[in-house]
């Protein structure tokens, strides 16, 4: 047995081919008992079920001691060895969790490599404590084990949670199965939380209750009820042979609920390569309050897992529709980047805080264009000395600079103006460190209304500076709002005597950028005072220090692409590198095999800056993976090189 990751993510959802002798499956994949037809890879039972045909199968062992010599002998290459456990297992404390896996430690560790390397999939109980997972897994590896399984419930509630957390601990590298009571509607989370194989052996157990299973919920056929209608070949070809009476067959039931599980595996699939996985499993959140709860936990106690393997560019339209986005891992990154990356430009003496408008980015909308004629005509010759932030949710503040980034660009939520009180804190926290940035003295020119004013209200008493709120209350964009936000901003231009002088756009947005994408300094380094800048204000924007060119602002991806003077700026800041093993790189990319180390900051999608053994830069480029995979996957490609040097 063999697992061999492929290219492309959708957070922890990872594409790969498990390879048992010569076949090969495409993961992820589902696994079913050997009497249910249909399913690609099936598990039998050693010494229960007759032996199957089929080589595409993972024979489970029912005991540790059915682990003998006779045993091992009989395992081919192509077969993978599921390690025994006990069934009540799951209730059972810590340390018998821990004790069983020594168990399989032990067994495997006496039969030698034979077994433990090509074959063993290691069960990890749901009640192991974290920190022993990780001790242990490291024994696992030592012994050439590439596999673990984990127990699903179905009930989605503690004990599924504990398999979830166990799951995020595991090794990069390895093949991940989810065996157990597993749902239809479960298959999209546990494909985004990285699980290869799932078990739907669940699909034979609700046939035999005469339960037809669906995408969301089920349905009880052995009643006298109108069944529901079913397009499906099982369901079809028994409609046209039964007569009125008859009772849908066991056979079509499996066959059923087996499709079932093989369309949201599908889906699951499509939606994970176009970048959607999170959204499908948003949406299967309505299928119950369980969903809906142990998404948010998953949330809560996995961000760190799931932020990991987020990646940090995409196209298309990234919808926002409810409660389970608003800490979604692309949404609470994007806030945690702008708090803990964005430094204003110094010399700002007003904030302008506007309200987001549906269209993307906002300036395009003709909302904001209404906004920027109110301030050019207020400010006139000053208006270099206003900062602009967009009030939204689930994003929380947008600087101006930023509308073009990831994913402040592609977002879409229903704009409403009507909050909930999760939205009105969200984006009131964001305000409040936002503003915390600006000197004391900046005047804060709320032009808000509705849930945006709601949310800068809920702020006002973390706020240090004073502000001025210009609408009617209402709307923004009337006509009396947009005269009020005129007038304040020429009040305050004479009150305050701000300067005339030129604005920066360009170098402002560079700057932001260029601190959003790589952190603190960023900035800095890549645009100095003596900076050349060319372009249009969210177009694109050429850098030029000292005759070198050193970063361009794409306005398309609203992201900077470094050169190899840009690389070398930013490489004193130890961020976003990649340790290449040789001193020159051949072709366009760097495969996971050539990287030695990497920062673990970096997600797919980043920039990077490719580093030899002496730090000297060779290279720059995109990333295909996180910094931890990059330095934990044998093969696999790691970064796309843009430039290199020589
Ligand atoms: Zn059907």
């Amino acid at each position: 047995m063999e697992f061999l990751i492929e290219r492309g993510h959708d957070g922890p959802a990872r594409f790969g081919n498990l390879k048992l002798g010569t076949l090969s499956i495409p993961t992820p994949t589902l696994i079913a008992g050997v009497s249910i037809p249909d399913v690609k890879l099936a598990y039998w039972t050693v010494g229960r079920d007759a032996e199957p045909e089929s080589k595409q199968r993972i024979a489970v062992l029912p005991s540790l001691a059915t682990i003998d010599s006779g045993v091992v002998d009989r395992i081919n290459s192509e077969e993978a060895v599921l390690l025994p456990s006990l069934p009540p297992s799951s209730s059972l404390g810590p340390e018998f969790a821990m004790a069983l896996l020594r168990e399989q430690l032990s067994v495997l560790d006496y039969h030698g490599k034979d077994l433990a390397a090509p074959h063993a999939i290691v069960r990890i109980p749901p009640r192991l404590r974290p920190e022993d997972m990780d001790s242990l897994v490291s024994e696992f590896a030592k012994l050439g084990v590439r596999a673990a399984a984990f127990l699903i419930d179905g009930s989605l509630g503690p004990e599924d949670m504990r398999s979830l957390s166990l799951r995020a601990r595991l090794p990069c590298n390895w093949l991940a199965l989810a065996l157990g009571r597993v749902n239809p509607s479960a298959i999209p989370m546990l494909c985004y939380l990285g699980f290869d194989v799932i078990d739907v052996g669940r699909a034979a157990g609700a046939a035999f209750h005469r339960v037809r299973l669906w995408p969301m919920g089920s349905e009880d056929v052995a009643g006298s009820g109108e069944l529901r209608y079913c397009p499906c070949h099982a369901c079809m070809s028994w409609r046209s042979m039964a007569d009125a009476s008859s009772r849908i067959a066991d056979s079509t039931l499996i066959s059923h609920n087996v499709g079932v599980y093989e369309s949201l595996l599908s889906e699951s699939v499509q939606a994970a390569h176009a970048g959607h996985l999170r959204y499908l499993v948003e949406s299967m959140t309505h299928s119950s309050t369980a969903h809906a709860t142990i998404l948010r936990v998953v949330d809560k106690r996995l961000y760190g897992y799931l932020e990991e393997f987020a990646s940090t560019s995409g196209g298309g339209v990234l919808p926002l529709i409810g409660p389970e986005s608003y800490n979604s891992p692309v949404v609470r990154r994007f806030r945690e980047y702008v708090a803990s990356r964005y430094a204003p430009p110094k010399h700002k003496k007003l904030v302008v805080v506007l309200p987001c408008s549906a269209r993307k980015p906002y300036s395009d909308s003709k909302s904001h264009k209404l906004f920027t004629q109110a301030i050019d005509f207020g400010l006139q010759r000053a208006r270099h000395s206003a900062a602009e932030a967009v009030v939204t949710s689930p994003l929380g503040v947008v600087p101006r600079e930023l509308e073009r980034a990831y994913p402040a660009s592609v977002y879409d939520v229903p704009v409403t103006g009507d909050w909930d009180a999760e939205e009105v804190s969200i984006a009131g926290e964001a305000l409040a460190a936002h503003l915390a940035k600006f000197d004391r003295s900046v005047v804060v020119v709320a032009h808000v209304a509705e849930g945006y004013e709601e949310a800068m209200r809920a702020a006002e008493s973390r706020i240090e500076q004073s502000i001025v709120y210009t609408t009617d209350g209402h709307s923004a964009t009337s006509k009396q709002s947009l005269e009020g936000l005129r007038e304040a901003l020429r009040d305050l231009r004479d009150v305050l005597s701000l300067p005339a002088g030129p604005r920066d756009e360009l170098g402002e947005i560079l700057r932001a950028t260029a601190d959003y994408q790589f952190g603190s300094g960023a900035g800095e380094a890549l645009v100095t005072e003596t900076s050349a800048l060319r372009g249009k204000p969210y177009g694109t924007i050429l850098c030029r220090v000292d005759g070198a060119q050193t970063c361009a602002f794409v306005g398309a991806t609203g992201s900077l692409s470094l050169t190899i003077e840009g690389a070398r700026r930013i490489a004193p800041l130890k961020r976003y590198w990649v340790r290449f093993d040789g001193d020159h790189i051949e072709g366009g990319s760097v495969f996971a095999v050539a990287v030695r180390e990497a920062d673990p900051g970096i997600r797919p999608g980043d920039e990077v800056v490719i580093i030899g053994a002496d730090n000297a830069v060779l290279g720059v480029g995109r990333s295909e993976m996180s910094g931890r995979e990059m330095c934990e996957f044998e093969r696999g490609r790691a970064v796309s090189v843009r430039h290199k040097v020589g």
